[in-house]
Order: C-alpha cells, then structure tokens, then sequence
C-alpha cells in the first residue's frame, strides 16, 4: 500500500472542515442514550434531498456509518466525542462525531499519525497524472510527477481515488454546475477534480454533478455597504 498527495501535506478539505464525521448507531450515540439507525439517516436525509442519482450510495454510507466511526477511533486510535450540543441539518438525533478540538486538522493529523504507525508510504507533492490501463481496459496503476514534473510510474492491484471534488477548477465548475461558477470558492487548492477527466478517458457514467452546497458569509467590514455575500461552493463528483 502507498499515498501519494498532490500538495506538499496532506489534509485537504478534511483538515478546513470541522471534522464532523456522521454515525448512525454507534457505541458513542449509545453511551449517551441516542436510539440511531441506518435506516433513520437515509430517512432524514432523504427527508432532505428528495430522490437523486446517488440514492444507493446514500443507503450503502449509512450502513457503514457507523462502523466506519468506531474503526477510526479503534483502530486507527482517532480521538472522537459524539456531539450533543449541536445537530446536523435535518439530522433528527445528534449523530455527528468529532475531534474535541472540532478542527478537521487534528482529525486528519491522527489519521496521518497512523499511517506513519503503520510504515506505509506516503508521498507528498506527488500528483496524480493519469491512470494507466491494461489490455483489456482494467487500471494498473497511476503515473505522477515529482516537483520538478519527472514522471513516475506506479504498479498497482487496486486504486482508490480519495481526491475530493472540483471546487477548486474554474473551468470544471463552470462546465458542470454553471450555477456555482461566480461563487467564491472557500475550499482546498488540491479539489481541481482531475478524476473526472480520468473518468471521462474510461467513459465513466456521472452523476449529481450539477449539486452543490453554498452558504452566505459575511465579509469582515461592518459595513452594510462595503458588506457582500459569498459563498463556497463543494462540488462533489460521484463516479
Ligand atoms: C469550511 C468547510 C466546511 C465544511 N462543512 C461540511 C459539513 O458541514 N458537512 C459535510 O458533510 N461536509 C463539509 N465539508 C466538506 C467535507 O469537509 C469534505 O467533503 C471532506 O472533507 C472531503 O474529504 P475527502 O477525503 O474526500 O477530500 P479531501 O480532504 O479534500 O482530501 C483530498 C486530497 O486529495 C488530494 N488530491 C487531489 N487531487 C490529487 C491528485 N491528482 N493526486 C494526488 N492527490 C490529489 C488533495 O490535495 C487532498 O489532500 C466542509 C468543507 C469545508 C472546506
């Protein structure tokens, strides 16, 4: 096994975000008494969201919330409380687990701790190119580049590609959700989402790609003048 990062540490929008993971069922929610289901989150959030194209994808995260939570703070010893005094939009029980310090950064610095842990090999500023592919069309690996854009050439078995979204490309934005194309984007420098154009090369089918999640903020200046709305926006590809 072997991560490579495109950016010279690793963290992404995991380490600007408050590092609220949601967990349905878990021993947290339980030793404080909240009654949680996966059935229940896809309920609220379907609730929420209504039917959409990732709608099996929503069923299946469920399922795994919580078991998902519990592996992280046993297994990989990241430190999580279940937070009580705040609930997540449409979230009917408290079910969102994080740091104490509720920085995304910690969160992602034990993750990374336990990489080290485990000796595996991790390189930063290390970019993803582009997939290579066998004969008959399965991937085999991934070609990066150093800094110095010296190409290098890695065999694999199996590729997860963890590399968020495309908030950060203009150019993606605009060509596959023009409705957040004049928002100011308030997320990490590394979501240009060259996984869609991989995707595209292997004629993937994509989907919800046009949604995305802004909220107003208020420039520093108390002003009402000089005071204008902006907003972020995370546009998030599902393969
Ligand atoms: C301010 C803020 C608030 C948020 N609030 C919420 C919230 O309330 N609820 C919610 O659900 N979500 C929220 N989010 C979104 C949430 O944080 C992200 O969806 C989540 O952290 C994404 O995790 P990830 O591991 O997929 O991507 P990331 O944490 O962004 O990690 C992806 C990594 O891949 C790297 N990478 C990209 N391309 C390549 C490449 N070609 N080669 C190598 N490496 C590459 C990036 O540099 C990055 O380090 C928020 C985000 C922000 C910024």
């Amino acid at each position: 096994m072997a991560i490579t990062e495109k950016l010279d540490r690793i963290g992404g929008n995991t380490a600007l975000s408050t590092g609220s993971l949601p967990g349905a069922g878990t021993r947290f929610q339980r030793a404080v008494g909240i009654e949680d289901s996966p059935e229940r989150l896809v309920a609220d959030l379907r609730g929420l969201s209504g039917s959409h194209d990732a709608d099996r994808l929503l069923e299946v995260l469920a399922e795994h919330s919580a078991e998902i939570v519990e592996w992280l703070a046993d297994a990989m010893g990241v430190q999580l409380d279940i937070i009580v005094d705040y609930r997540h939009v449409a979230h009917s029980v408290p079910r969102l687990h994080a740091p104490t310090s509720r920085k995304g950064q910690d969160l992602a610095d034990q993750m990374l701790a336990a990489v080290e842990r485990r000796g595996i090999p991790l390189a930063t500023s290390s970019p993803v190119r582009s997939l290579k592919r066998g004969s008959n069309g399965e991937i085999t690996g991934a070609v990066t580049a150093d800094p110095e854009g010296r190409e290098a050439s890695i065999r694999a078995k199996k590729i997860i590609l963890c590399v968020n979204g495309f908030g950060a490309s203009p150019k993606l934005v605009r060509a596959h959700c023009p409705e957040a194309a004049d928002l100011m984007y308030v997320g990490a420098k590394g979501s240009e989402g060259e996984a869609i154009l991989w995707g595209e090369e292997l004629g993937a089918r994509f989907g919800n790609l046009a949604s995305a999640a802004a909220s107003a903020t208020r420039r520093s200046s108390p002003s009402p003048r000089s005071c204008s709305t902006v907003a972020s926006r995370s546009a998030e590809p599902s393969l």
